[in-house]
């Protein structure tokens, strides 16, 4: 399904073939569980490597690595907030993930650029207000930025994948 530049599937982010896969990283950057465990094993011991040498990041912040063993060239690795309740810049944060991982793309000319549902997962983030305020974000840059790359919200499970589905298919 396409809106504009902007698509949803379901699957597993590690094989899609684009500029750049976004992981949902800690801020230590040495891997962890969910998706940032699966692009960890699918782009092999390089990749923690590399992460080590940028040494961390924090929060709503982004960096960028090579893919190495990924079928996609590079991955963006950005933080998202642990949910707290929603009162502890949750929203202005996970936003912030979004929006940074567009200026790196944007900075190195991507022209593909595949996003996880950050913070949905281990981090406890409810669903639809992430998915929410991922989309706007990601729509918002683009048209802000005038940045034409085609964004595809992967999604890993069923609820998730309905929750874009639906929000995609709304007018505006
Ligand atoms: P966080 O700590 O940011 O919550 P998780 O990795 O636990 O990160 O979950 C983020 C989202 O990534 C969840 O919706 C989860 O279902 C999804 N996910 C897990 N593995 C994959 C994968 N291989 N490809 C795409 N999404 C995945």
């Amino acid at each position: 399904m396409e809106t504009g530049q902007i698509k949803v599937i379901q699957g597993d982010i590690t094989r899609l073939n684009v500029d750049a896969i976004v992981n949902a990283a800690n801020s230590r950057l040495l891997g962890g569980g969910g998706v940032d465990g699966a692009i960890h094993r699918a782009a092999g011991p390089e990749l923690l490597e590399a992460c080590r040498e940028i040494g961390g990041c924090p929060t709503g912040e982004a960096r960028l690595t090579p893919g190495f063993r990924l079928p996609a060239t590079h991955v963006i690795h950005t933080v998202g907030p642990v949910w707290n309740g929603g009162r502890y810049g949750e929203p202005q944060l996970l936003a912030s993930c979004y929006t940074q991982s567009l200026n790196i793309a944007r900075d190195n000319n991507f022209s593909s650029v595949a996003f996880p549902n950050i913070s949905t997962g281990i981090y406890g983030y409810p669903k639809q207000q992430a998915a929410e305020i991922a989309i706007s974000t990601v729509k918002n840059y683009l048209r802000d930025h005038n940045f034409s790359a085609e964004i595809t919200f992967v999604c890993f499970d069923q609820e998730n994948y309905a929750i874009y589905q639906a929000l995609l298919n709304k007018v505006g």
